[in-house]
């Protein structure tokens, strides 16, 4: 691997279903973080992780919450690089300062908070599992808060239908996330690509743990919240949907790998949520390039 002056390793925590047990993977982040972790964009709130003297958060003795700060740093920062990459220009805040990381939170399992320029993390399922530590909920919530730098908030939740656009976005980011990172968004030995239809079937591959079944709209579920949101998410598992079956046929007809076809898929989401139109236009072109 190369490492240049303007990057560093740091670490993230994967689920390993063979064994039943967390394992830490080493990745190369674009930038030197302080100590924290924190940076230009994000800041673990109340966390002082210290890089070591290669400017590299990677330790092997890191206590859990040092390695919960470094971990959903990292994811967060990912899909930051992710975004700038798609959209090919830099993410800045719609506030001023970082973008704060709130880490054991006890009264959210999950949450963009905007007016505290904060994405909180708490505990969620019959497990009470940390939700920083699943890649796809730290993705999704991050994405949150990047989709208020090309929309106002009052644009994204203006009505039932934004709302739903706004959902499948952050989700459909989670999954290009958590295939960087893990290469596992989907469990080919289990998962019959050309039959699993909707994000609950598309989860069982897009989950940290097959027994906990930790994918973001499972986790919904396991909280009882479903109820609340099923409106908006129902809408937003549409597109999601569609986003599936596009990657599927370039998976299948194409003959590319997962890697090539997210990263193809993304650029183009990019490119048209990039023209800023209403989001009604943005839905609709996103729909015809996913059904073409
Ligand atoms: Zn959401």
């Amino acid at each position: 691997m190369q490492y240049d002056k303007a990057s560093c390793r740091m670490v993230i925590r994967l689920w390993d279903s063979q064994r039943n047990q967390w394992h830490i993977k080493e990745v190369i982040v674009l930038g030197k973080p302080r100590t924290g972790p924190s940076d230009k964009y994000l800041k673990v709130h109340d966390a002082f992780v210290v890089p070591d003297k290669n400017g590299d958060f990677c330790s092997k003795t890191y206590a859990d919450e040092e390695l919960d700060a470094v971990h959903t740093f990292v994811v967060a920062r990912i899909t930051i690089d992710l975004w700038e990459k798609a959209l090919a220009q830099s993410i800045c805040w719609a506030f001023p300062g970082p973008l704060m990381i709130r880490l054991n939170e006890p009264i959210v399992e999950a949450k963009y908070f905007e007016d505290q320029s904060t994405i909180a993390f708490g505990k969620a399922g019959k497990m009470q599992r940390f939700t920083c530590r699943s890649i796809d909920i730290v993705a999704h919530e991050t994405t949150h808060a990047i989709l208020t730098t090309l929309f106002s908030s009052t644009t994204l939740n203006k009505n039932l239908e934004n709302r739903a656009f706004t959902e499948s976005i952050c989700d459909i980011s989670s999954i290009i996330v958590k295939n960087k990172l893990s290469g596992n968004v989907f469990d080919s030995k289990n998962t019959d690509f050309t039959k699993a239809n909707y994000l609950s079937e598309f989860a069982l591959g897009y989950s940290d743990t097959k027994d906990d079944n930790f994918g973001i709209r499972s986790a919904l579920e396991k909280l009882n919240v479903a109820a609340r949101w099923s409106t908006p998410y129902s809408k937003s598992s549409f597109l999601t949907n569609k986003f599936y079956h596009k990657f599927i046929q370039l998976l299948l007809v194409g003959n590319e790998s997962m890697d090539t076809s997210l990263d193809k898929l993304f650029s183009e989401i990019g490119h048209i949520l990039l023209v800023k139109n209403k989001i009604p236009i943005i839905y609709q072109q996103l729909l015809g390039y996913f059904e073409n």
